[in-house]
């Protein structure tokens, strides 16, 4: 292949212990590597089926470069990596992908601005950095426009909807000193997600568009195939492989699209990692997003990103939890029910805990085979 290939038998260092760095760890063990991994957390997702957690935390440069001296190749399951650290640990291994993709899509208004410069459609927007600008801003985009800081936000933290002069004074002082972004409003017929992969020889494969539906800023359903026409799909897909070429991503990285009602298809927002709309590629694909992001970071050949089936994921957050444990037992009666739960022992609401998968002979029937197992869970308070 012309480079170093990280054969099985080494070791993968994995930033972030989380259920992506769980994932991850699954699928690299199943490759026969061994896996270390590296956050703030004792007993996390991801160190409970690691090789090794190291409990430091990520300004602790010195544990860091000891964790990426131990490691064949370093990656990250999140996008906040410090800049530091990042650099710290390609000082002791190779980083994939590289820190250039973490310092672009840790930030919106940087992210957005390498999209528009390299061509690719994305959502307008305009940074904010004092309410002067925020004023100016909305002169041009209007109302309704969407208010977000620029770093550290996920899952809907950090954004506010302004639909009038009122919100903008009831909503600016949470923002007044942070660097911001003001986004026009997209009214959009869905959102979809592709999920991209990339070799070290430049070969890319993706999955998808992925449809996604959330439910307060969090997503909640995945399908796929998703409910747009072929040439949305292969336009979702187009952009897709330009980001991950424009970035030069060697790895697995994420993109969030809006499909318009006029048919337009932009970019919301970039993950520079596997993504939760892409956990149904591990029950629904030849090769699913993790065991490519393995084979990927470890200069293998990609696996076959070939759908078996129409498929469906749901989200199980934390409120599942509101009256004791869910009742598993219950949802795997439904025996083609795929359960994955993550390890994590606190149930806050909102909290990511696990998920199900379903498939079906329809992108419909299988929604409607997840929700249904998703329905009997709770217990009647
Ligand atoms: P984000 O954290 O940027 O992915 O935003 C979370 C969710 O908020 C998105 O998936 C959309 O459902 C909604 N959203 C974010 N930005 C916009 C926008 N500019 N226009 C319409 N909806 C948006």
């Amino acid at each position: 292949m012309g480079h170093e290939v990280i054969e099985p038998g080494a070791t993968l260092g994995m930033l972030g212990s989380g259920q992506l760095g769980r994932m991850f760890a699954i699928a690299a063990r199943r490759l026969g590597y061994r896996v270390h991994v590296l956050s703030p957390d004792r007993d996390s997702p991801t160190g409970q089926v690691a090789d090794l957690e190291v409990t430091a935390a990520y300004e602790d440069l010195e544990a860091v470069a000891q964790f990426a001296r131990g490691v064949s190749v370093v990656t990250y399951e999140f996008e906040n990596v410090p800049a530091p650290t990042a650099l710290e640990a390609a000082r002791h291994a190779p980083l994939r992908p590289g820190g250039h993709v973490l310092e672009v899509t840790q930030q919106r208004v940087r992210e957005k601005s390498f999209l528009r410069d390299a061509g690719i459609p994305v959502t307008p927007f305009w940074p904010v950095d004092s309410r002067a600008d925020l004023d100016a801003a909305l002169t041009t985009s209007g109302f309704p426009a969407v208010l977000k800081t620029a770093g550290g936000g996920y899952d809907g933290k950090g954004q506010a909807l302004l639909r009038s002069m009122a919100d903008v004074e009831a909503q600016w002082p949470a923002f007044e000193g942070i660097e911001s972004i003001l986004e026009a409003f997209i009214d959009f017929t869905c959102e979809v997600s592709v999920v991209g992969a990339r070799g070290l020889d430049g070969t890319f494969v993706s999955y998808g568009p992925i449809q996604n539906s959330h439910a307060n800023h969090i997503l909640d359903i995945s399908f796929v195939p998703a409910a747009v026409d072929a040439r949305v799909a292969t336009e979702a897909v187009e952009i897709a492989r330009a980001v991950l070429e424009e970035l030069d991503v060697v790895g697995v990285l994420c993109v969030e699209l809006f499909v318009t009602r006029d048919g337009r298809v932009l970019v919301n927002e970039l993950a520079p990692r596997p993504h939760n709309s892409g956990h149904l590629t591990i029950d629904a694909y030849v090769t699913c997003q993790f065991e490519q992001q393995v084979r990927a970071v470890c200069g293998l050949p990609l696996g076959a990103a070939e759908a078996l089936r129409p498929a469906a994921m749901a989200n199980l957050l934390g409120e599942l939890w509101a009256n004791g444990e869910p009742r598993w037992d219950r949802a795997l009666e439904l025996s083609d029910v795929k359960l994955h739960l993550y390890g994590k022992a606190a149930a806050r609401p909102g909290r990511k805990m696990g998920h199900l998968t379903a498939l079906g002979g329809t992108p419909e029937a299988a929604v409607a085979r997840v929700l249904e197992a998703r329905s009997v869970l709770p217990r009647p308070s």
